[in-house]
């Protein structure tokens, strides 16, 4: 597809729409399953990272189609590989726990820490389920009861969300040093999302949420599934893959990837596929305000931080902007996780596996304790 600017598209031609108040109220803390999985003050963290250097890190990403691993440097506030990262591929993640195996003998005689994200629900070091990676799944479960500590020396491990946010955090505060929060919102197989707030990072489900009939013209009636819901969920419309190509499926009979919707778009200006990113677009908005809803954040405060392969449709992310302007939203700034990062779950692994040693929310129960500051330089200054 050839990619000409973000504002020159199709999609911000249509009226901007208005959000849909009663949509955004049922973003709720508990309608979101929000759980905090890390304490995690993004200024400290940031000054950190500014003013030391660690090395010795392996980062590994474990992705819904691949597994990519890199050692990892940061050195003042930049986080890159050191060199190109390894990539492997695989049906259902075969053959992942071998080359895990492999990762964890050079982590032992290298005495590297490791971080991981992992594209699934986690616990701890634990995994809790891998919708998209059975042979993993087993293999781990037969031979590590599914906790990556038995498998590693010293292991990190953050889904992707969290990983996510924790790069964009870093990035965030490089570009604004006012930010104080950070909303994380994921189009792309799914609908997903996760909040920064108060030094803590926030899981969310923003995709289950029911959808407000409004925003469902296609008539969806695909049911959730997620714990059981029989709703009609925002990410059954909305998501590039569950929602897009899953409609496009539905209602023309043939099975498109998101990038032939999109080109569709592009190319023929195709009605129904402009009508789709047109609505996924507005979906999106409604999730970015309904988490800001839940946790009461004030976006003067806040940093947008999209991820996704759905926010490379051309002029879905201007369309965005243009809803978020028309609600009277102006957040402190927004970023496409792309415009900062080759890999921005890779690069959250790698400080994953830095904060790990800190665990100062237990040895310091006040966040903003300065202590905290002073143990981070002791171990990476
Ligand atoms: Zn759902």
């Amino acid at each position: 597809m050839e990619l000409r600017s973000d504002s020159d598209g199709f999609l911000i031609t249509g009226k901007v729409p208005v959000l849909i108040p009663e949509q955004v109220k049922q973003f709720t803390q508990t309608a979101l399953g929000a759980r905090t999985t890390r304490e995690l003050d993004p200024h400290l963290t940031h000054n950190a990272l500014v003013r030391g250097t660690a090395s010795g890190i392996l980062a590994i990403d474990i992705g819904g189609d691949k597994l990519i691993s890199a050692p990892y440097e940061i050195r003042e506030g930049e986080l890159g590989p050191k060199q190109a990262p390894v990539v492997l591929q695989s049906e259902g993640g075969r053959g992942y726990v071998e080359h895990l195996e492999k990762l964890a003998g050079d982590a032992r005689r290298d005495r590297l820490r490791v971080g991981i994200s992992f594209a699934g629900p986690t616990e701890g070091t634990r995994l809790m389920g891998a919708p998209n990676l059975p042979a993993l799944f087993d293999d781990l479960l037969d031979r590590y009861d599914l906790d990556l500590a038995n498998l590693f020396p010293s292991v990190a491990l953050a889904n992707d969300a969290e990983a996510g946010i924790m790069a964009a955090s870093i990035e965030a505060i490089k570009r604004d040093r006012t930010t104080q929060h950070i909303i994380y919102i994921i189009n792309g197989s799914g609908l997903g999302g996760a909040v920064l707030t108060r030094s803590r990072i926030v899981a969310c489900e923003p995709g289950h949420i029911e959808a407000n009939p409004r925003l469902n013209p296609f008539n969806t009636t695909k049911q959730c599934g997620l714990l059981g819901r029989t709703h009609v969920c925002l990410e059954g419309i909305a998501a590039s893959k569950a929602g897009i190509e899953d409609t496009w499926l539905r209602e023309r009979g043939e099975s498109r990837s998101g990038r032939q919707i999109a080109r569709l778009l592009w190319n023929d200006n195709d009605l129904f596929a402009r009508n789709l990113y047109d609505n996924s677009a507005l979906v999106t908005v409604h999730a970015i305000a309904g988490l800001a809803n839940a946790f009461q954040i004030p976006f003067d405060q806040t940093y947008i931080v999209a991820h996704g392969g759905i926010f490379e449709v051309p002029s879905y992310r201007e369309r965005v902007r243009l809803i978020l302007k028309e609600a009277g939203i102006s957040p402190l700034g927004s970023l496409f996780t792309r415009d900062f990062s080759a890999n921005a779950c890779l690069d959250g692994a790698a400080v994953a596996a830095v904060l790990k040693d800190l665990c100062w929310h237990e040895s310091h129960p006040d966040p903003a304790h300065v202590s905290y500051a002073a143990s981070w330089t002791n171990l990476i200054g």
